[in-house]
């Protein structure tokens, strides 16, 4: 058969595999980030509630006028610099395919979250990983270089190191014609956004989810915040592949999520209080603990080694994150769970530890 030729990104693609999804209920699973309570039930409210009917037999509003008024509302912005879509990685997607497809390379540290490089790659779109420091802070001088543009995680994933605003200024500042990117999945479990950045930087994109402090991960539903002419950019490139991005159950749950800050604001308190006590106790059994602003940690266990903890945790039947990659082989990513799940982690950690003595 001869040989069929299609777009060389496409050839060389290793596909993304996120983190394991498995059916058991009794696992406690700390290996994806997602957030261990129910969501708002202002949202989960309305699935049980509303008459879907009318909504499901149409097509959804295709811009999500509604759900992008609750986002502006929210964050002090206008509809009009709110894009959404199908969970941040699409937004993500986007991004890339309309703003870094240019001769120079994209700019991300080299720890980072790993679906900017498998975008690079079907994309045909150049990068550089630039090194973080060995405590795992952003080098911001060496962000200068031509580039096509920065994208960059606040926190950063999975270090969970945090870059305060006047670091994110300074980063928009060495690129001021090129679009720079913070992601921000984790920035509600305690960072400063760049959101208030937007209006003074015509370059700036923020992205969000609502996978991780709204506790919607399977719901889908991502947003990118920037100034209306790079909102129009995404725009154009998503009505050329979607013209009905967001499903009409997503915009309505969505909506009600984003509306109910009490709801979130408490969750996020609850979050970082179990996170901020793991700190502490890991630390204390001898664990290296990664400063975190993020709903998980990294840690690098005294003994075995990550890997083998990582194994003798899932013997166990809690699943945390391994990485076998550079510079973090030798730590362990763990999301914070509800506190009975951090208590059980804690006394399967120590028994570990034990074994080995
Ligand atoms: N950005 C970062 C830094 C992440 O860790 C994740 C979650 N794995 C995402 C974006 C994507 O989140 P989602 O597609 O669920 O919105």
């Amino acid at each position: 058969m001869s040989k069929i030729f299609w777009s060389p990104g496409l050839e060389q693609l290793e596909p993304y595999t996120p983190g394991e999804q498995p059916e058991s209920k009794t696992l406690i699973k700390l290996n994806t980030n997602e957030n261990p309570y129910p969501a708002s039930p202002q949202a989960l409210g309305l699935l049980k509630q509303y008459d879907f009917s009318d909504a499901l037999r149409r097509y959804p509003d295709p811009e999500s006028r509604e759900l992008r008024r609750a986002i502006a509302d929210k964050h002090k912005l206008t509809p009009e610099q709110v894009f959404v879509g199908n969970g941040s990685d699409e937004v993500l997607a986007l991004s890339f395919y309309s703003f870094f497809r240019r001769r120079e390379p994209l700019l991300f540290p080299d720890i980072t979250y790993s679906f900017y490089p498998v975008y690079c790659q079907l994309f045909d779109i150049e990068s550089r990983k630039i090194p973080l420091a060995r405590d795992f802070s952003v080098q911001l001088q060496d962000y200068s270089a031509p580039a096509a543009g920065v994208i960059i995680p606040n926190p950063n994933a999975p270090t969970g190191r945090y870059l305060p605003l006047d670091e994110i200024e300074a980063l928009l500042e060495c690129q001021p014609q090129r679009v720079v990117i913070v992601d921000e999945a984790y920035i509600d479990f305690g960072g400063d956004s760049a959101i208030t950045l937007i209006n003074r930087y015509p370059n700036l994109l923020v992205i969000h989810t609502l996978s991780k402090s709204y506790a919607l991960a399977g719901l889908r539903l991502g947003f990118a915040m920037g100034q209306k002419h790079l909102i129009q950019g995404l725009l154009r490139a998503k009505n050329s592949f979607n013209s009905y991005p967001i499903d009409a159950v997503a915009q309505r749950v969505a909506t009600a999520a984003i509306r109910d800050t009490a709801w979130h604001a408490d969750n996020c308190g609850k979050v970082i209080a179990t996170r901020k006590r793991c700190e502490q106790t890991l630390a204390e059994i001898g664990f290296e603990v990664v400063p975190s602003q993020a709903n998980f940690l990294l840690v690098k266990p005294p003994q075995p080694g990550a890997e083998a903890f990582n194994q003798a945790l899932r013997k166990r039947d809690i699943l945390v994150r391994y990485f076998n990659q550079p510079r973090i082989s030798e730590y362990l990513r763990i999301s914070i769970g509800t506190d009975a799940e951090m208590d059980q982690l804690i006394r399967n950690c120590k028994e570990i530890l034990a074994s080995q003595s």
